[in-house]
């Protein structure tokens, strides 16, 4: 019989983008929880933590100067401003985890996914997440209860200008129920992982299949 290893595939560089509050960071959670290849690229920016955020786990809080010796550097996979501050992909990480075959989850805004689709389309997989209606986003944001109602009417202001871009990715998703939109999110990242252009075993799969080796 032709041996062949399923798991020898190229990984994927999902994108998770959604204006904020629209559920993403429950719906990231939970895929990681539940996918043992799946791993999350951990964000550097100058923004200082909120409550509970963890420097290396939520992200890499770092100076300006830091952030700015670090484009130099040319560390950045991609680098936009949002809000007021810098938010930028570290490389190395996320080229680490390619090469052990692992998938990589990304929580970045349309300008990432914009950048990541000019160094990176064949591997990228973009999602995004929409709110059922804007009173919804605005009752999850405020739920929060972390934010001031200054940066609350600015997060909403700018929602509209992110739910913009939603043309630029590959499937969206409505976030009514988070059960459904989880469920959605199995079955993409289910059918991109066996797209036949990663399945790199097909070939001598195919080969050994025909010559009966
Ligand atoms: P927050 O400050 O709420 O954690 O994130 C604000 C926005 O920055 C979100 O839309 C988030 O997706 C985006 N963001 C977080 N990390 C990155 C990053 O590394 N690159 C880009 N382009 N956007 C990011």
């Amino acid at each position: 019989m032709a041996i062949y290893d399923k798991a020898a595939r190229r990984g994927l560089l999902v994108v998770l983008s959604s204006p904020s509050g629209a559920g993403k960071s429950t719906l990231t959670r939970r895929l990681l929880a539940e996918d043992e290849n799946m791993s999350m690229s951990v964000s550097a920016t100058t923004r200082p933590p909120r409550p509970g955020e963890v420097d290396g786990e939520h992200y890499f809080f770092i100076s300006k100067d830091k952030f700015a010796s670090m484009i130099d550097q040319n560390e950045f996979l991609e680098h936009a401003k949002v809000f007021d501050n810098y938010y930028g992909t570290p490389s190395q990480p996320v080229e680490a985890a390619l090469e052990a075959g692992r998938d990589v989850l990304f929580d970045i805004d349309w300008q990432g996914a914009q950048q990541l689709t000019q160094a990176a389309a064949d591997d990228l997989v973009r999602v995004f997440i929409l709110p059922p209606d804007m009173h919804e986003l605005e009752r999850r944001l405020r739920s929060r209860a972390q934010d001031s109602d200054d940066v609350i009417a600015k997060r909403m202001a700018k929602s509209e200008a992110e739910i913009s871009h939603w043309a630029e990715y590959d499937y969206v998703i409505v976030n009514s129920d988070l059960e459904e939109a989880m469920a959605e999110l199995r079955v993409i990242i289910k059918a991109e992982r066996m797209a036949r252009r990663r399945q790199h075993w097909l070939q001598p799969f195919v080969r050994a299949l025909i010559s009966g080796e």
